[in-house]
């Protein structure tokens, strides 16, 4: 059994009744629930199979429901003015006095993160809703996220009530979240915000980047920093340049090795955008074909190019269990 394919109409029903809907965003699909109740909220988390202190973005239509629910900085007005709407998470010190948001859906910690989609069907959608909606990726917990309705579909089949349709999302990799509760930004996660991107639009601001290594201590506060995380069923061998023959192959650029049983190219142009966008659909493509590894070629470690090669090499960690690098949502 698969999630039915809902109206943006019957989606607000259904999250107003405290169901679990999946969304398209500009980035990846959200899984929403209304972040006001408690035991709606609880399923999500059970549902998705993420731990309880991972906490959930919270989707939001204007700045002034984003002013209603975090303290704000003169930074944060900032990185919002430039980015928003668009792939731009911001976590802020959350207001106490707001019922709008229940503790589990933030990990139990004192802070919000909140995030503006410019993709028309959630803005439809969120704007409709009379409650805040928190919406993580739609997949099972460590799982690839996923860019289109039938990969939701396939990762979380009848336990959500229903899915918008809305194709394939343009940018295909998650937002970058960026901490704004000080003067200076840290980089919790990188996303469809490049580097190049924040370099660009709000120059002359020294970033900090606290997306930890793979394999580091730290502080968890985002999934970006946990060791295993966005991984395909089948195991992923990484920078590669020659493939075996029961290998699916995701290739990278113009000048490709032989080999493989399948093949795709993320960008036959070498183009960091497109292969973006192709990224977590070409993973779950390859992922489905049988094969005993997925063999990635390497990838230019530049622009998104730094997402790109943080989620290979959390999605194919194979550490030690144990410990909160190992627990993802
Ligand atoms: P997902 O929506 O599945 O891509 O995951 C969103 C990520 O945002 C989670 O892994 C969280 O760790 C991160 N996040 C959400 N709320 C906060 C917060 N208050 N502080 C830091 N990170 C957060
Ligand atoms: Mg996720």
């Amino acid at each position: 059994m698969t999630a039915s394919k809902v109206s943006i109409e019957r989606a607000q029903a259904l999250l107003q009744a405290g169901g679990l809907v999946a969304f398209p965003t500009e980035t990846v699909y959200g899984l929403g629930v209304r972040a006001d109740d408690e035991a709606s909220v609880s399923r999500l988390y059970r549902v998705k199979g993420r731990p309880s202190r991972n906490p959930l973005i919270i989707h939001i239509h204007d700045k002034a429901q984003a002013e209603a629910l975090a303290v704000w900085t003169p930074l944060a007005a900032r990185l919002a003015e430039t980015f928003w709407q668009g792939p731009l998470t911001l976590v802020l010190q959350r207001k106490a006095d707001t019922k709008a948001i229940v503790d589990n859906a933030c990990g139990g910690l004192g802070t919000v993160a909140l995030r503006m989609p410019s993709h028309p069907q959630a803005q439809a959608l969120l704007r409709g809703c009379s409650f805040v909606v928190a919406a993580p990726s739609a997949n099972r917990s460590s799982h690839l996220s996923t860019t289109d309705a039938r990969d939701v579909e396939r990762e979380l089949g009848d336990s959500i009530d229903g899915v918008v349709d809305g194709g394939t999302t343009p940018l295909g990799l998650e937002s970058t979240i960026i901490d704004a509760q000080g003067s200076v930004p840290r980089v919790l996660r990188w996303g469809s915000l490049s580097p190049a991107d924040l370099e660009g639009r709000v120059g002359g601001v020294a970033w900090e980047d606290a997306c930890s290594s793979v394999s580091g201590g730290g502080v968890l506060q985002a999934s970006g920093m946990m060791a295993r995380h966005y991984a395909p069923r089948t195991r992923m061998r990484l920078n590669a340049m020659s493939f075996d023959d029961n290998e699916a192959v995701l290739l990278y650029g113009k000048r490709c090795p032989a080999g493989g049983r399948v093949r795709l190219n993320l960008s036959a142009q070498g183009d960091l955008k497109e292969a973006a966008a192709n990224f977590y659909r070409m993973l779950h493509e390859l992922d489905k074909t049988g094969c005993d590894s997925i063999a990635v070629m390497p990838i230019v470690n530049e622009g998104l190019g730094v997402a790109l090669n943080d989620r290979l090499q959390r999605g194919s960690w194979r550490g030690k269990l144990g410990g909160h690098r190992n627990v993802d949502g």
